[in-house]
C-alpha cells in the first residue's frame, strides 16, 4: 500500500494541473491517492465523509479527469473507477498508458502504473483514442501463502 500523502503535497499537485485547490479537491485526491487500487464514485463519497456534497464531488471528479489527475478505469463491473495518475505527474507529462489488474479474491482493480500497454498494429482506416487493458487474476496481497 502506498503510504498516506502530505497535505502539502496534494495541494501542490492540484495547483499544478491548474486548478484552484479546495477541501473538497484536496479530500477527493487523498481519498484516490492513499490507494493502490481504483475506487467508485460512492468509495469515494465514503472516503471523502459526510460533510461532502454529492454534485459538488462528481464534478471535482470531472475536473480532476479533465486536468489529467485522475482517470477512468474500466474493468469487468459495470461500476465506473477512478484512480490518482502518479501524484508527481504534470498534466503536460501525464501517463496513462498503463495495465489494471482486476483481482478476483479482493475485487480491487489496481492501476499497475510500471507495466506499459502492449503496442497493437491497427488495420489501416483504425485510430484508436483510447486504450483500456485489463488482466484479471489475483494480486500481490490476496497470493496463498505456502
Ligand atoms: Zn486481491
Ligand atoms: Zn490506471
Amino acid at each position: 500500500m502506498p503510504p498516506a500523502v502530505a497535505p502539502d503535497r496534494l495541494a501542490q499537485t492540484i495547483v499544478r494541473h491548474g486548478l484552484r485547490q479546495t477541501p473538497v479537491r484536496r479530500a477527493v485526491l487523498a481519498a484516490l491517492a492513499g490507494k493502490g487500487y481504483a475506487l467508485t464514485g460512492a468509495e469515494i463519497e465514503l472516503e471523502t465523509g459526510p460533510g461532502t456534497d454529492r454534485i459538488t464531488l462528481y464534478r471535482t471528479l470531472k475536473s480532476f479527469e479533465q486536468s489529467g489527475l485522475i482517470h477512468r478505469v474500466i474493468d469487468d463491473s459495470d461500476v465506473l473507477r477512478y484512480a490518482a495518475c502518479s501524484i508527481e505527474c504534470s498534466a503536460d507529462a501525464h501517463f496513462d498508458n498503463h495495465v489494471h489488474f482486476k483481482c478476483g479474491v479482493c475485487a480491487h482493480t489496481y492501476c499497475l502504473s510500471q507495466v506499459a500497454i502492449p503496442a497493437v498494429a491497427l488495420p489501416g482506416g483504425f485510430r484508436a483514442e483510447r486504450r483500456d487493458y485489463l488482466l484479471s487474476g489475483t494480486c500481490q496481497l490476496c497470493q496463498p501463502t505456502p
